[in-house]
């Protein structure tokens, strides 16, 4: 029996059910929120989140996977406190976000030549033995590249990331910027690590159309991060969803996964713009609005299956 780590301990991974592959609780800049606590309560927005993802469990999804690490402000007792109030399962993520260098903390922390770097060695520690004292294990390991491409701070991440997947053999999320293919330069440092490619998934990738370029991932045994719907300003729904149709029909529904990179709340846009511009970014858009349409453009239930349930079990379920 496959068990994955979850906020609330391991659960078989053949329970794990319809499962949205990067959904965030909360993104917050934690130093700001500490020192500039106004507009913040607690209590209120944990409540809010148990709201929000019993809502998403009552559409029939069972498991979220939170891609929130250092630098996105993760604080694992907050995230203790909401799964206790659902019954969805939060797998979380260790690992560090990033587009171009590393915090100073790691600065003069730095590997010695060829061997662990003390990054990587925090991730190993979240991973095996726990998150901040508590019970709760990371299950995989999340990092990013955006425009600024592989700079030296993006890759010693990915390099501290590959350092963890081959200690552990947890699987890896990265943040990629398919507008400017950073899939490929993420491949490379990949391949030169020897990371187990069925374990990685390239997130956002659905942002892209292009199918080729899609493609060449997913050959390479990557999961495609189809995972912004309603995030419509970057790329439209008929976009998205046309897109992750023709990738069925050209026979890589084994190779997506399906998500919103949505959160119960972000501190990075005031609250009020988020309902104007982008008024489908919410945790039940896929239910509502995505699936239905994937299905009128010729998308099979066990396609939908595949990618919500078969691939993130796979994923999850160790070699
Ligand atoms: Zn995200």
């Amino acid at each position: 029996m496959a068990m994955v780590e979850t906020a609330r301990g391991p659960v078989d991974t053949e329970s794990l059910g319809t499962t949205l592959m990067h959904e965030h609780v909360f993104v917050l800049n934690e130093e700001i929120r500490v020192n500039y606590p106004a507009g913040w309560d607690e209590d209120d927005r944990v409540d809010d989140a148990i709201l929000k993802l019993n809502a998403l469990a009552k559409r029939g999804c069972q498991t979220i996977a939170d891609p929130t690490v250092i630098g996105l402000g993760r604080d694992i007792g907050r995230i203790i406190r909401v799964a206790d109030g659902t019954s969805l399962n939060i797998i979380v993520a260790t690992g560090l976000y990033t587009y171009d260098d590393v915090p100073f903390y790691f600065r003069y922390r730095g590997p010695r030549s060829g061997g662990l770097d003390p990054m990587a060695q925090l991730f190993i520690d979240d991973l095996t033995a726990g998150i901040a004292g508590t019970q709760v294990k990371a299950a995989f390991l999340k990092c990013a590249i955006d425009e600024p491409g592989m700079t030296p701070g993006v890759e010693r991440v990915l390099r501290a990331v590959c350092q963890a997947h081959a200690e552990t053999g947890a699987p890896v999320t990265v943040h990629t910027h398919p507008g400017s293919c950073t899939g490929r330069a993420v491949l490379e440092v990949l391949r030169a690590e020897n990371a187990d490619l069925s374990k990685v998934v390239l997130g956002h990738s659905g942002d892209s159309t292009d199918l080729d370029y899609l493609s060449e991932l997913a050959d390479a045994g990557c999961l495609l991060g189809m995972d912004r719907f309603g995030l419509d300003l970057i790329t439209s729904f008929e976009d998205r969803v046309a897109t992750v149709a023709a990738m069925c029909e050209r026979g890589y529904a084994d190779r997506m996964v399906l998500s919103h990179d949505a959160a119960c709340h972000i501190d990075w846009f005031p609250a009020e713009v988020i309902p104007r511009f982008a008024p489908a970014w919410h945790f039940e858009h896929l239910f509502d609005d995505v699936l239905p349409a994937l299905r009128e453009r010729g998308v099979t239930e066990p396609q939908i299956q595949t990618m919500l349930v078969d691939n993130p079990r796979r994923y999850f379920s160790g070699n």
